[in-house]
């Protein structure tokens, strides 16, 4: 009976009555799909892979995970904003979203205007980390080992756009030294060339390197965050270590395509607020070094300010870098 009423709109319409369309009303009815721009077993791909496993019972149905790594993370971003805006293709980004705008000459779609923001999900510290065998024992050597060899040391990154680019920007700007940059689709292929010794030094989220630094297949110098870390506490800050302008935290949140229906963002909101909540996943963010943005964050309207926000602050910084991509 409901269902027959759902689906009669324009009668509904017409007594005065708000209807909603029935595939809104019974959203999901097949997999949602959560586009990570960047590689498999990378740290976006496990913040989306983590959120969609506790999301799904709430939602009501299955998260499939698709990896569409490239151009920094543009290909998937654009993919989404192109994409169907019925719930079932969303994106899983992290402050590229407000640092690609500004990097990029051109861009098929807007941070901003194109897109739903669904919520917050979590900050993620980086670590400066380098293959085993670096030849520095602390953070202040590794300063003056890279500006002594600059011209030898290879930088991995995950494209223009990427937070592991953005870093190494950081870290160059702040050592006023210019590394040779190799660029990967995702971190997570960074990292095994990393531990294989075939590049020298990369910037990336713990949400990637934590084990690897727990096991000594490469080591950590220095963390991005403010303070310490409670899973290194023995890894200074780039701060304490001398270079204070070396602080950020790679944010991350859930988009859908502008124009999904109220009652499916509506959905998708509860569903990621009730997984957020999950002790598990807060446990798995928790060992991973990843902050949870807090429940009064976890709204369409958070992740709008904190874009706008982070798209204004970036912009000077990378027209002053003066970094761009086509
Ligand atoms: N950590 C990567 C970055 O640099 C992305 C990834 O592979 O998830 O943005």
């Amino acid at each position: 009976m409901i269902k027959n009423l759902v689906v009669s709109v324009a009668a509904g319409a017409a007594l005065g009555l708000t209807v909603l369309p029935a595939a809104a009303q019974e959203f999901p009815t097949k997999p949602v799909t959560f586009v990570v721009p960047f590689a498999a077993g990378g740290p976006t791909d496990i913040v989306a892979r983590s959120l969609a496993a506790a999301m799904e019972k709430p939602l009501g149905g299955t998260i499939i995970v698709e990896n569409k790594p490239g151009a920094g993370g543009t290909i998937a971003a654009a993919d989404v904003a192109r994409a169907t805006a019925d719930g079932y293709r969303l994106l899983v980004h992290h402050i590229g979203m407000s640092t690609q705008p500004s990097l990029y000459r051109k861009l098929s779609y807007n941070s901003i205007t194109d897109f739903q923001p669904i919520t917050l999900i979590n900050d993620v510290p980086m670590t400066i980390v380098t293959k085993a065998d670096f030849p520095a024992k602390d953070f202040k050597e590794l300063i003056s080992y890279v500006q002594k060899n600059a011209d030898k040391i290879t930088l991995a990154n995950a494209g223009i756009g990427a937070a592991s680019h953005l870093c190494g920007l950081m870290l160059m700007s702040a050592l006023d030294r210019q590394l040779t940059p190799v660029p990967y689709k995702g971190t997570a292929p960074a990292l095994t060339d990393l531990m294989g010794g075939q590049v020298d030094l990369m910037c990336d989220q713990t949400t990637n390197t934590t084990q690897q630094i727990k096991s000594g297949k490469i080591k950590a110098y220095a963390v991005t965050s403010a303070e310490r870390l409670a899973t290194f506490p023995d890894v200074p800050t780039a701060k304490e270590s001398g270079l204070p302008s070396l602080q950020i935290g790679i944010w991350h949140a859930l988009y859908a395509p502008k124009g999904t229906p109220k009652a499916v963002v509506d959905k998708l909101v509860a569903a990621a607020q009730t997984a957020l909540a999950d002790p598990g996943l807060q446990k798995r963010f928790a060992e991973l070094g990843a902050v949870t943005y807090p429940k009064d964050q976890q709204t369409p309207e958070a992740v709008a300010t904190k874009l706008k926000a982070e798209i204004a602050q970036w912009e000077p910084i990378i027209k002053k870098a003066g970094v761009y991509a086509d």
